[in-house]
Formats: structure tokens, sequence, C-alpha cells
């Protein structure tokens, strides 16, 4: 009976590979076909500082909805995305429809002080990304230092020259660098100081139950501390409460991005949001200014 037991897990198992196997395939040939049939859009997930509750930027975060499957999310897309060579098209795509989507929004007058983009480190070992960068915001008009990448510890940990030429070069150019995730990759911390980084985002695991369980908050504050004193803008990713908000703030956190200010959103219904945001923040300043 053992024996059979086991065999039949192992029969499941392996038709579980299989299925897996199967999907991937067919979700690498969907992926060929996605961006010429437009089934890529963006959102928009703001930013907030902390202190004055104004915005920050906003983060540009892809989405992809395929005809049969529907939704599809980018932490399962994006991977294979880079293991079969499709990412820098992908990638390439959400840059230029980022910042031309920041464009239209200044043409229309609403105020949004810059765009974070995520950037696969894939993308930094083929050649052109700056010379595309300068492109994208040389035809949109847009200065680059309203324009963010969002990088990994992964990508500082290369010892590829063109890499770190890459860097430099973005750096240069005068766009922000942002270590995405900060926390969760590798633990050598020396490319800190070796690389233009000028900015760090806590990881939302760490946030995640910095109100719950005592052990997160000393390893965000030690986070934050490492960001100050090193003169980087420290973002947290993942708020969704308030007591959390409170937390960062009274640690020294400047910004942070999460549910409680507002989940991703597409081009217009940031619009409503922001209006409606602002407005609130208003009426808040002039509440704070009319107390004795
Ligand atoms: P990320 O860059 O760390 O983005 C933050 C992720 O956390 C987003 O998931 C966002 O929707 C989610 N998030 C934001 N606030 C909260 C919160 O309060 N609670 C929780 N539970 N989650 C929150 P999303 O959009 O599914 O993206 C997942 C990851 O996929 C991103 O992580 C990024 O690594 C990658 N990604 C997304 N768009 C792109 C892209 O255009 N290019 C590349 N290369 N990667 C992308
Ligand atoms: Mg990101
Ligand atoms: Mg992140
Ligand atoms: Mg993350």
């Amino acid at each position: 009976r053992a024996k059979q037991a086991g065999r039949n897990r192992c029969h499941f198992y392996r038709r579980d590979m299989n299925e897996q196997a199967v999907r991937r395939l067919e979700m690498e040939a969907a992926l060929r076909e996605a961006l010429d049939r437009g089934e890529f859009t963006l959102n928009f997930q703001p930013q907030i500082r902390l202190e004055s509750r104004r915005l920050y930027r906003v983060e540009a975060l892809i989405r992809w909805t395929h005809p049969r499957w529907g939704a599809v999310s980018p932490v399962e897309f994006i991977p294979l995305a880079e293991e079969c060579g499709l990412i820098d098209r992908i990638d390439s795509w959400v840059l230029e429809s980022s910042v031309a989507q920041l464009a239209r929004w200044r043409a229309a007058g609403v105020t949004v002080p810059g765009m974070a983009v995520n950037m696969s480190p894939v993308r930094f070992a083929h050649g052109d990304l700056v010379e595309q960068v300068r492109q994208v915001l040389a035809a949109a008009q847009v200065p680059p230092g309203d324009l963010t990448l969002e990088i990994t510890e992964r990508l500082m940990m290369t010892e590829e020259v063109g890499v770190h030429d890459a860097l430099d070069a973005l750096n240069d150019l005068g766009v922000m660098l942002s270590i995405d995730d900060f926390g969760t990759g590798y633990s050598s911390l020396s490319y800190l100081k070796r690389f233009p980084v000028g900015e760090l985002k806590i990881d939302r695991s760490f946030v995640k139950e910095l109100d719950i369980d005592a052990a997160n908050r000393p390893l965000v504050r030690a986070m934050i501390q490492i960001g100050q004193s090193l003169g980087l803008t420290v973002v947290a990713e993942g708020v969704e409460r308030e007591t959390q908000s409170r937390m960062l703030k009274a640690d020294g956190c400047c910004m942070g991005q999460g549910y409680h200010y507002a989940r991703p959103m597409d081009a217009d219904a940031f619009v409503d949001w922001l209006r409606a945001w602002d407005a609130q923040v208003a009426e808040q300043d002039k509440q704070n200014c009319a107390l004795p």
C-alpha cells in the first residue's frame, strides 16, 4: 500500500510538472505576441512624502491581460520574459510609455513630480539602455532628474564592466537610481558606496508586520539609518496601515508607498485619485494652520 501511495504521489508530481512545463511553453509563446497585440498596459502607484503627505512620484507597474487567461501577474511573466530574451523589448516599452504618460499628464496640467520605472538586470547587460533613456527623455522633453530607475541588489553584485559603466552614465545623465526590494538580496553592502545610487526601497516583507511583530522594527530602523547615513532617500514599500506609516515616519523614513495611500491604478484613475488626494491634503493643511 505504502509503495502504491508513493507511486501515486510520484505520478501526480510528474503530471504537475508536466502541466507547469506546458503552461510555461504556452506562456512564452503568448508573451512573444503580447506586445504587438497591445496586451500590456501600465498601472501607476503613488509614492508619498510621509511628512507633508504630498506626492513624491509614481511607480509604473506593467499589467498583462491575456485574451483567454485574463490578468497574468508580473511576478509570473517577468522572470519568464527575462529567461526567454523578451525582457529588453518589454522594459523598453514600459520606459517609453511611462515617460510619455508623464509628459501627457504635465501637458494636461496634472502635476506629477516624477516617474519610477522597474528595470530588469538583464536590460543592463545589453548596451543600448543609456542611449534609449536619453532618447526617450529628450523625445518627451522630461528632465532626467524626473526619472528613477528601480534596480535590484542582484544587478549591483555583477562584475560586468558594461553594467558599471551604464550605471555611471545614467547617473551622469541625472537619472536617479533606486535599489528596489532592499534587504532581500545579497548581504554585501559594499555596492552602496561603489555605485551612484540615490535611493533605497525597503522591501515590503519588512514593512508588512512592522506594527505586529516587534522583531521587524529594529531591522527597518537599521535600513533607514543606512540610507540616511549615506545621504540616500528612503522609501518604504507595502505600507498598508496608518500605524506602519506613523512608525516609519517616527524612525526617519521619508517616503511611503502602499495600499494605505493607493493601489496601482490606470492613468485616468490616477488623475482622479490625485485630485481627491491633493484636495484632502490641502484641507488638512488648512486645519493644522487653524489650530491654536
Ligand atoms: P516591485 O517593483 O517591488 O513593485 C511593488 C509590488 O508590490 C507591486 O506588485 C505592487 O502592486 C505591490 N504592492 C504595492 N503596495 C502594496 C501593499 O501595500 N501591499 C501589498 N501586498 N503589495 C503592494 P506588482 O505590480 O504585482 O509587481 C510585482 C513585481 O514585478 C514588481 O515588484 C517588479 O519587481 C516587477 N515588475 C512590475 N512591473 C515591471 C516592469 O515594468 N518591468 C520589470 N522589469 N519588472 C516589473
Ligand atoms: Mg519597483
Ligand atoms: Mg519594490
Ligand atoms: Mg517588491
